[in-house]
């Protein structure tokens, strides 16, 4: 195609709200314009990328024995009544009223949808399992629609449900997807992480991510090298490194004036943090708790949610108001309140707050002192031990590209979605559902693949394989050079991007490096002289000479060696 015929809007400076990499380069390269805060358009460019990623996962679904569907967005509000996640989901869903005055939502995810069709069209077991995947657009309005296609308010998903008569028909369907989706992201390029996760609003009993990692993510994993142990931080598990305990063998209480955080009492001790212990605060719909934790440790709110419900940070006044004390000043002992410690402290011994206003008391043994529940609250951090193999443990961002959620019969109950098994018994569908989202893995693939003069698109999912450029159109000879290579290509079906444009040498190189299209050619004055055109690899920068006669044959056996990198 003749870029004098496209609309391919590049631009020579960053934009400004632009931070993550691939926003700033999805823009420059006039692949995406905002409409609205998360609210995209995909321009030609960006749009022919997307269409590439889409026919990755079809085919790949189709592989698995996946059936594409398409589903409406909107939805009544009845469906998500019935599964309670009408009221379960906040502010996230889109929600809105028909001129009946009838409640409607604009979906989300489909799992109600897919339930209703399902009770509504399945009847035995003999039509069991199904897959069922559609590629169609989600609304949610996210708080913080940040970071350019990465996270929208509509984007598009490629979302795939299976259906199966027990557990063990989950776990192949899951089994299958888990292969399917590990080929999409290969092919597509991408370097990824499977990992556990939290199921979260979905619910069911397991789940993984698919994780990219790139420093522009907003998730991250923990890694072990040793045994492959891979989780999403919302659940990973870790042993902290145990200091050096000191043979403090008796209570003590310790002046510590204006000491009050972990560093300031550390630092006025001389000990290592790792023997301080913190106690902190918080409101449950229980009432108050005290949660202990290492002094180097990070509590970490979704274990804590898991084990006592919703709870935030009690105020200062609230800490004051339940146990008399300052906060800074607070320890496990001698206070009426229930303590939830974390599993770290189980050895040891330690120094903390002593509940009077500048003491601390040393020697506190909380598996002999403090009669708390133990379990794991903390943050795992790089450079603790593996649970599964001692390992050291490393933890990177991530940009999740996609997640795979074992449900069970959550959905199918809740809508009657069920079949007649074997002995004529009424039975629940046991679903699984699966979801991609196809323009992350569009930025995912920028994060991972660029440098500083514009992107470097894997191959597979380039939105042409060939950059044709001839240098000056105004020279009769090169640009009637160029038109013949454009033809002879063309007839070769290769998928190319002319540049027939008008404008100064410097701008059309500056615009194929900001492209990353795997492959420029050049038609220059060489050409002209020498019969020679420049062939240069976008990753590599590494030019090579080729004569224009050989030109077809040389890009045809080029592009048939690529391997989607
Ligand atoms: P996140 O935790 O990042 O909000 P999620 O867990 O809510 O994502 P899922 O419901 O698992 O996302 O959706 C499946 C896939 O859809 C994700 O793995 C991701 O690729 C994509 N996706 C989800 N939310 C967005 C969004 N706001 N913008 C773009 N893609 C998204
Ligand atoms: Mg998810």
């Amino acid at each position: 195609m003749r870029w004098s015929s496209l609309l391919i809007p590049t631009l020579r400076e960053d934009p400004a709200e632009a931070e993550a990499v691939s926003h700033r380069l999805m823009i420059r390269s006039g692949l995406v314009r905002q409409l609205a805060a998360g609210i995209y358009c995909y321009l030609p460019l960006g749009h022919r990328i997307l269409d590439k990623i889409n026919t990755i996962i079809r085919e790949e679904m189709n592989r698995i024995g996946g059936q594409e569907i398409t589903l409406p967005a909107i939805h009544p509000a009845e469906l998500w009544q019935q599964t309670g996640r009408w009221a379960e989901i906040g502010e996230e869903m889109f929600r809105l009223k028909d001129r009946g005055r009838r409640d409607m939502c604009l979906g989300m995810t489909h799992e109600e949808i897919i339930a209703w069709l399902a009770a509504k069209e399945i009847r035995s077991y003999r039509e069991l399992p199904q897959i069922w995947y559609q590629i169609q657009v989600k609304f949610r309005d996210e708080a913080r629609p940040k970071s350019g296609v990465l996270r929208t308010r509509e984007f598009l998903m490629k979302d795939s449900y299976s259906l199966d008569v027990d557990e063990e028909g989950l776990r192949q369907s899951y089994a299958l997807h888990k292969e399917a989706y590990g080929r999409i992201f290969e092919r597509c390029g991408l370097t990824f992480y499977v990992v556990e996760s939290d199921p979260g609003m979905m619910g069911g009993a397991g789940s993984h991510e698919f994780m990219a990692p790139s420093p522009a993510g907003e998730d991250e994993v923990a890694l072990c090298g040793s045994c492959g142990y891979a989780a999403n931080i919302e659940l990973a598990a870790s042993r902290p490194a145990l200091p050096t305990f000191p043979s403090w063998s008796s209570l003590e209480e310790i002046p510590t004036p204006g000491a009050r955080t972990i560093e300031e009492v550390s630092t006025f001790l001389q000990i290592d943090p790792r023997l301080t212990l913190k106690t902190l605060m918080v409101m449950t719909g229980d009432g108050p708790l005290l949660c202990l934790l290492r002094g180097d440790q990070q509590l970490h709110e979704r274990k804590v949610q898991h084990l006592v419900g919703p709870f935030r940070p009690a105020h200062r006044d609230e800490v004051k108001e339940f146990t008399g004390v300052e906060v800074g000043f607070l320890g496990p002992l001698n206070l009426e309140l229930p303590l939830l410690a974390d599993e770290a402290l189980a050895e040891g011994v330690y120094v903390a707050g002593a509940n009077r206003e500048g003491t601390h008391l040393r020697g506190v043994v909380p598996g002999k002192h403090v009669r708390a529940r133990y379990a794991d609250i903390h943050r795992v951090q790089a450079g603790e031990a593996c649970v599964k193999c001692g390992g050291l443990v490393t933890v990177e961002p991530v940009i999740e590209v996609g997640n795979i959620f074992q449900l069970g019969t959550r959905y199918s109950t809740a809508l009657k979605a069920v079949y007649l098994d074997e002995r004529g018994q009424e039975r629940p569908i046991v679903m699984g559902s699966y979801g991609i989202g196809p323009a992350r893995i569009a930025a995912a693939a920028i994060e991972q693949s660029h440098d500083r003069d514009g992107a470097i698109w894997p191959s597979s999912i380039a939105p042409f394989q060939i950059h044709l450029v001839t240098v000056n159109v105004k020279d009769a000879a090169m640009r009637s050079l160029g038109e013949e290579l454009y033809r002879s290509l063309a007839a070769a079906h290769v998928e190319m991007l002319y540049d027939d444009r008008d404008e100064r040498p410097g701008v059309k190189f500056k615009d194929a490096d900001l492209l990353g299209i795997p492959y420029r050619v050049t038609v220059g004055s060489r050409a002209i002289k020498d019969g020679q055109v420049e062939i240069r690899n976008r990753r590599t920068k590494a030019d090579s000479m080729v004569p224009v006669a050989d030109t077809v044959p040389h890009i045809q056996a080029l592009l048939s060696r690529t391997d989607g990198k």
